[in-house]
Order: C-alpha cells, then sequence, then structure tokens
C-alpha cells in the first residue's frame, strides 16, 4: 500500500516538474552570474521584495509578462489587476502549464508557492482571494518577471 502511495506521489511531481522538453536548469554559478542580486534573491533564494518596492506592482502597460531567470511566458497584463497589496497580482497565469505550485510550510505558515515550469524559479505566492473570474490571486515579485511587448 505504501508503495502506492509513493509512487503516485512521485508521479505527480515529475508530471509538475519536468514535463517540459524546453526545461532550464543551470548551476547556482550560473544563476548568480547571469541573474541581478535581486533576481536572484527571489528567483534563487525564495526571497521576497518589499511591497510598493518593485518597478511592476503599479504597471498598467499592454504587457506579456516573462520570467527573468529564462523568458518563459508566465502572465499577461489581461489576468493582472490592483490587489493593493504592493505585489504584480494576476487572476490566473498566462497559460495552464507555464507555472507550478508547490506548497511551502516556511515562516510559520501554509502557503502555495507559485515557481516557473520551465526554470524552477521562485515567483511568488497563489492566495484564493482574489476577484473575477477566477477567484485566485497570483502575488508575484517584480524581480521575478520582466515585461515584453504583448504578442
Ligand atoms: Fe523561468
Amino acid at each position: 500500500m505504501a508503495d502506492k502511495v509513493d509512487k503516485k506521489a512521485a508521479t505527480a511531481d515529475r508530471s509538475d516538474k519536468a514535463d517540459r522538453a524546453d526545461r532550464v536548469e543551470k548551476t547556482d554559478a550560473e544563476w548568480r552570474a547571469t541573474l541581478t542580486p535581486e533576481q536572484y534573491e527571489v528567483l534563487r533564494q525564495k526571497g521576497t521584495e518589499r511591497a510598493f518596492s518593485g518597478p511592476l506592482w503599479n504597471a498598467h502597460e499592454d504587457a506579456a509578462y516573462l520570467c527573468a531567470g529564462c523568458g518563459a511566458e508566465l502572465f499577461s497584463s489581461d489576468a493582472k489587476f490592483d490587489s493593493g497589496t504592493g505585489w504584480p497580482s494576476f487572476t490566473a497565469p498566462a497559460a495552464a502549464g507555464a507555472v507550478a505550485t508547490e506548497t511551502d510550510a516556511s515562516h510559520g505558515m501554509m502557503r502555495t508557492e507559485v515557481c516557473c515550469r520551465r526554470c524552477g524559479g521562485h515567483l511568488g505566492h497563489l492566495f484564493d482571494d482574489g476577484p473575477a473570474p477566477t477567484g485566485q490571486r497570483y502575488c508575484i515579485n517584480s524581480a521575478s518577471l520582466r515585461a515584453a511587448k504583448p504578442k
């Protein structure tokens, strides 16, 4: 019985994290060399930028938001809303497979961590107190994103 459960868990993990053919993997030294200190702190160390400190929480231009680590398209201005939190907030990712979620039990809280599915970089957290149409709030660090022209 335990074997069955373990196998199931392993399968779920694989489908969530390793199902992209274009997966990006780099060593810690490579990430340090290619990211700014702020990007590295958030994406690779699961840091959180101070509220209202990033460049994108108050951005309203039409944009595609790409992963600052690997360039994957993660979010769109179409789903961006003013959450009042001081972090860029979205009701949904750009595509269902763009991000992965994991349980995060750090800092004495039970939260859902949001990561880039392509490079594994930490983006922020997911809460269920968002507005319509999804009721979800993807609370994302500006440092993990790069705004680009929409496609
Ligand atoms: Fe990425």
